[in-house]
């Protein structure tokens, strides 16, 4: 069954991720099949930086087996880089099986709202990756999801959802192997 895995890599708050598999699944109208753990990846970390690459993070996951037609979402407390850029919020594959965010830099400073706009800044990062698992590139919209956030203010400006076209491709793209499969089907009927 395809659907979105969601993989923690060290030590998250268990009712973090539930609340986080409930909204996702809501939002995205998408199964959240299962919750898996595997360790932060030691290779990752850059000494001088103290900072993990995003992109073996991504690496680990593509090996996951038995997902092969789902999105895996990784989501550590480590703090995430990338080469040229000082940190992420997180990365994917465009089109890809696999994207990870970071809660590093997503804690607010005022303890007072903590809750509410933690969970908020988290599930709009993980739409955000996962949309790009689904094709989707980044957008002009500061409202849209899909807009790339440099910093916290950008990630606080957008929405958790996306604009009018990037909710289409993402209904679009959402059953990619349902569709792939009948084309095949077709051809090989065809032939
Ligand atoms: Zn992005
Ligand atoms: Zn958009």
């Amino acid at each position: 069954m395809s659907g979105i895995y969601l993989v923690s890599f060290g030590q998250i708050q268990p009712g973090l991720l539930n609340d986080l598999s409930e909204e996702l699944g809501n939002r995205l109208t998408y199964p959240v099949v299962s919750n898996y753990r595997h360790t932060i990846p030691e290779d990752a970390l850059n000494q001088e930086r103290r900072q993990y690459m995003a992109s073996t993070f991504l690496s680990k996951l593509r090996r996951v087996t038995g997902t092969d037609s789902s999105k895996l979402l990784g989501i550590t407390e480590v703090d995430l880089y990338s080469t040229g850029l000082n940190f992420v919020f997180g990365q994917a594959d465009v089109g890809g099986k696999a994207s990870v965010i970071s809660l590093a830099r997503l804690h607010p400073q005022n303890a007072d709202d903590k809750n509410g706009l933690f969970q908020e800044r988290i599930l709009k990062e993980a739409v955000h990756e996962l949309g790009h698992t689904f094709g989707l590139e980044h957008c002009r919209d500061h409202h849209c999801v899909m807009h790339f956030s440099n910093g916290i203010a950008q990630t606080d400006i957008k929405s958790a959802s996306f604009c009018a076209r990037h909710k289409a491709e993402f209904e679009t793209n959402k059953r990619p192997v349902e569709t792939e499969q009948t084309m095949q089907q077709s051809r090989d009927a065809l032939g």
